[in-house]
């Protein structure tokens, strides 16, 4: 389950490699940002970074490179290469297989800011939890649910443009389709370099990496996928896999690995595509800091800026990115968002039916080609 397919779907550019903390790599240039940072307070938060992966979580080593982020600005940043695959936590199960199935034969859905257990009675009520007798997803003679446990089934029905054929189907696909994982190359700026006008999530090709080798993935398409009467469930991980991607999570919910902090503050779990920390929900008090900012960040004297991860049935990580990420991250991902992150992209975009609209705009999971195109989506 670990050996992983080396392809990636976010591709880096070819670039030399920099000496490390050289002036024209390191100083990420236009806000000054790096101008009171001491070496030492650089290497600290060099080792930092590099500390809190799981090396087992990693198809190799980070290394750094040189880097154009969006703006056009030159700087370095962290090569990161995700095995695609979790290194602390099983994957699955995602959809149950009779309607007698309880909460622990199934993982989760999440809807309208809640969590909910795919479980045998979640399928049974869903045509009252969408308010649409349409929805059918078991046979009401045997009580089997009807399940998508083929790679062909994944893969015809793992994409907002669902083959007819299953609907009313709980989709979901095994790792073992992608060789026990897909691993993504990841370009993250080393100093994290602050905007003025937030980015967008949506657009770019993943909002940041988990520190067991898992992506943060944009928002899922949820209401394409419902558009077919599938439920594309997650575990209770928060994730779930697709031929494209592999597997990736579209909600935190405390499976991954993380890194604790001794002052009280949430434990760190990965970091967004900007460089910034994104930590737990809340701190050790419970509480959820009431100064987070349409990105969900804040800043402190500690850890400077960084983002606490939204509540796992928000169908995002952060709201946008404070800081500018690389040109090659970016896909359609532009300045303007604000809170650009908040759900889903819109229907239009990918909505069943419609993957010309899909292919090449950049929404959903990122670089797109006419042939990924649907599953790109999923
Ligand atoms: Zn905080
Ligand atoms: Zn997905």
């Amino acid at each position: 389950m670990r050996a992983p397919v080396i392809s990636t779907r976010r591709s880096a550019p070819l670039a030399l490699l920099c000496a490390v903390l050289s002036l024209s790599c390191a100083d990420g240039g236009t806000d000054g940002t790096s101008d009171t940072t001491t070496d030492s307070d650089a290497a600290a938060a060099a080792a930092d970074f590099l500390g809190a992966f799981d090396a087992d979580g990693l198809v190799a080593p980070i290394t750094e490179e040189a880097c154009t982020l969006s703006s056009g600005v030159e700087t370095t940043c962290w090569r990161v290469e995700l095995k695609g695959a979790p290194s602390d936590h099983e994957v699955g199960p995602f959809c149950p297989r009779s309607i007698d199935d309880g909460p622990e034969s199934a993982g989760i859905w999440i809807e309208s800011g809640d969590v909910y257990d795919v479980d045998g009675a979640f399928i049974v009520g869903l045509a009252d939890f969408y308010n649409d007798p349409e929805w059918q997803l078991y046979d009401e003679v045997t009580g089997l649910v009807n399940v998508t446990d083929s790679e062909a089934s994944c893969s015809a029905a793992a994409r907002p443009d669902v083959d007819p054929q299953y609907n009313n189907y709980c989709v979901e696909c095994s790792l073992d389709y992608v060789d026990g994982g897909i691993a993504t190359t990841v370009l993250i700026p080393k100093v994290p370099v602050p905007i003025d006008t937030p980015l967008e999530i949506r657009g770019a090709a993943l909002v940041g990496v988990a520190l067991n080798g898992v992506a943060f993935d944009p928002p899922a398409p949820v209401q394409a996928i419902l558009g077919a009467h599938t439920i594309a469930a997650f575990d209770d991980c928060g994730g779930h896999v697709n031929l494209i991607a592999g597997y990736h999570y579209h909600a935190a919910t405390g499976c991954s690995k993380e890194v604790a902090s001794d002052d009280g503050h949430a434990a760190r779990i990965g970091y967004a595509l900007d460089g910034y920390a994104i930590t737990a929900r809340v701190n050790e008090d419970g509480e959820e800091p009431a100064d987070l900012d349409e990105c969900r960040g804040h800043t402190d004297a500690v850890r400077g800026y960084h983002y606490h991860v939204a509540y796992a049935g928000e169908n995002l990580f952060v709201g946008c990115f404070h800081g500018d990420i690389a040109a090659s991250e970016a896909g359609g991902a532009g300045p303007g968002g604000g809170g650009g992150g908040g759900g889903q992209p819109p229907v239009a975009d990918c909505a069943p039916g419609q993957t010309s609209m899909c292919c090449g705009d950049g929404v959903c999971d990122g670089p797109e080609t006419a042939d990924n195109c649907a599953a790109d989506c999923g």
